[in-house]
């Protein structure tokens, strides 16, 4: 069976050593009290709950999963009690404003805490995820009066939320859904139509489930720019804010899936259901990406919970299984140099993807908060560089590391009962929502490169080369660092240009564009970890960041050298091949 310890003391070397947490402290006056202490105060405390309460639950969910009678929905044994004790525990709240019974924490913090939820069960982690992105699609564009009803309740987890966006031909063509919107008359608006693939969309472990639903007004014109966002609650909140009488919508069934068996996926029906606006009418797919984006990064994140889960697995097993002899004539597999190379791939992947993570959340902190103005836009141009970056890199790592944990048990870990086959399983989700993994390639080539005449990706060049000098110690990282960089730019010039006039050409690209991206970015960040493992006091773990960094720049730097390599080759016969010939 699949374990986990959460890694409190690799969080706390990437928080304080290699990123500088103490920032958000210092230059925040709303973080003043949130100083590294206390954050890894916090973060010791979660791991407590999550390993203790969680993990257990995570084989126990995959094996049962959910189950539907009558339009009720059972969620599997132990996720009721799990969501309470989360909830209550205040998790949910961390960084949630004030104003509606949140703590006001640092999103880098909550961030973390996901991480390790991700990596304890990961389908039980999308009850309170999606909670949380409904609460931040309320906040940003509804009234008051709706802010009054529900946030206070979604942010410490009493009710759940969800978002309904995809419908059976509407999928990464937000654009085309059809449920229909029409108002009654009073303020509110009556919600039909069917949407699919609905994450919590009905259980009963919470004693409301609140929808944010896209919708089309009658009037409204085809395609994206005719949408509205509706919060449609399953009970209708009474003058007192309880809730009363039950809404015109049910699960019409639930999906059986390949993994996160343990997290409700509903076909949602919605019968001329009461719903309320949520910020202006045929502005809802604005209002939908506000909580994308963050949503895109948790999922980022719940990838990251599954690297880490599979890494650690993977090396607790290789310690501890004898097979054979190896050159040194010690039995136990990771002895293997085939074994040690699987486990530092792995390591390098996790280690080095989490520092691009926690920067990305930090500078959603700087973003929101941070006094300065200049800072503030700094921040978002790398929040928006990041984000498909931490997406993609993040869930693609999951599923390459879920396999390469099965490998690294051999047969063993293709038997159900070790637990690691559930980590292949459960991750490949995280590629496909909050838009695949193909799309984020678009996003980054089509969208961030472009934004601001290339600003973004300039900043990113600028700030490694600062840190580049080829004639230090670490010129082993730092030479090859540079050659990646330069190509990387160079490539990105190319795209820039030839977006023009060949769009596809940048679509075929895009993604090992993006992988070219991430890896360039992950040698920066294992740039910065040998530095500050530099002073570390455990001996083992300087020499443990040493060698997976000359693993990582030995061994998988060099890949963008290759993947860079496809980004000029001819695309016309494959543009042009027909359909009929594939
Ligand atoms: C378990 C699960 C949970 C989910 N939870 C939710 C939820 O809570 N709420 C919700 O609204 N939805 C949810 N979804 C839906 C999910 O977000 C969609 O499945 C996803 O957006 C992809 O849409 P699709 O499945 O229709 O695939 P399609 O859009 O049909 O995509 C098929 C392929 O075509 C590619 N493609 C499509 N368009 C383009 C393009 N423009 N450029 C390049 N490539 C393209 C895709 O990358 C993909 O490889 C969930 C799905 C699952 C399976």
């Amino acid at each position: 069976m699949a374990t986990y310890q959460a890694p409190t003391r690799e969080i706390g070397f990437v928080l304080n050593d290699v990123l500088g947490v103490g920032r958000l402290a210092k230059d925040i006056p709303a973080f003043a009290e949130a100083t590294p202490d206390m954050l890894l105060g916090l973060v010791d405390e979660a791991a407590k709950l999550i390993e203790g309460q969680i993990a257990p639950t995570n084989h126990v969910g995959d094996a049962q999963g959910c189950k539907i009678k009558d339009g009720n929905v059972t969620v599997p044994e132990g996720f009721a009690q799990a969501y309470k004790m989360y909830s209550e525990a205040g998790w949910m709240s961390l960084c949630n404003t004030t104003e509606y019974d949140g703590q006001g924490l640092p999103y880098t913090l909550a961030k973390v805490v996901e991480e390790m939820l991700a990596s304890a069960n990961v389908a039980f982690s999308l009850y309170p995820g999606l909670t949380i992105g409904c609460f931040e699609a309320i906040y940003a564009n509804a009234t008051d009066q709706i802010k009054q009803t529900y946030l206070p309740k979604l942010s410490t987890g009493q009710w759940s939320g969800t978002m309904c966006i995809t419908e059976s031909h509407a999928g990464s063509d937000v654009g085309a859904a059809k449920t229909k919107a029409t108002p009654n008359g009073d303020g509110s608006y009556s919600i039909e139509g069917g949407k699919i693939f609905i994450t919590s969309g009905e259980h009963t472990m919470t004693e409301n489930i609140i929808h944010f639903v896209l919708a089309r007004l009658p009037d409204s014109p085809p395609g994206v720019r005719g949408l509205s966002t509706f919060v449609v609650p399953k009970f209708i909140p009474k003058a007192d804010g309880t809730p009363g009488e039950r809404n015109k919508l049910h699960a019409a069934n639930i999906e059986h899936k390949m993994g996160i068996n343990g997290s409700c996926t509903c076909v949602m029906q919605f019968d001329g259901a009461q719903g309320w606006m949520v910020g202006e009418r045929d502005t809802g797919i604005q209002n939908m990406f506000v909580m994308m984006n963050l949503a895109r990064i948790l999922v980022g994140f719940q990838g990251l919970g599954q690297c880490e889960l599979a890494t650690q697995n993977a090396i607790r097993y290789a310690i501890d299984r004898k097979q054979g002899k190896a050159f040194n004539g010690k039995p136990e597999i990771i002895e293997h140099p085939d074994v040690r190379r699987m486990l530092l791939q792995m390591k390098a992947t996790t280690e080095g993807a989490r520092v691009l993570g926690y920067e990305t959340a930090m500078y959603v902190d700087l973003s929101h908060h941070h006094p300065d103005a200049a800072v503030r836009e700094v921040a978002q141009d790398w929040v928006e560089l990041n984000t498909p970056l931490v997406k993609a890199f993040c869930t693609d790592s999951a599923v390459e590391l879920g396999s390469l944990a099965i490998q690294v048990y051999g047969g063993h870990g293709f038997i159900t009962e070790h637990g690691v086959e559930q980590i292949a399983r459960d991750s490949k989700i995280l590629c496909l929502y909050e838009g695949t993994n193909g799309i984020q390639a678009m996003d980054l080539v089509r969208r961030k490169l472009m934004m601001h005449n290339g600003r973004l990706p300039q900043r990113f060049f600028a700030a490694v080369r600062k840190e580049l000098n080829a004639d230090a110690p670490l010129g082993w990282i730092t030479r090859p660092l540079g050659r990646a960089v330069d190509e990387l730019e160079s490539a990105t010039q190319f795209l820039i240009e030839s977006f023009k006039t060949s769009p596809d050409t940048a679509g075929f690209a895009a993604v090992d564009y993006q992988r070219a991206f991430c890896l360039t970015y992950l040698g920066w960040n294992w740039l910065r970890m040998v530095k500050a493992a530099a002073s570390h006091p455990d001996e083992g773990f300087r020499k443990a960041k040493h060698a997976t960094a000359e693993f990582f720049i030995g061994r998988m730097l060099p890949q963008v050298h290759a993947l860079l390599g496809t980004v000029r080759a001819p695309t016309e016969s494959l543009v042009e091949l027909d359909a009929a010939n594939f």
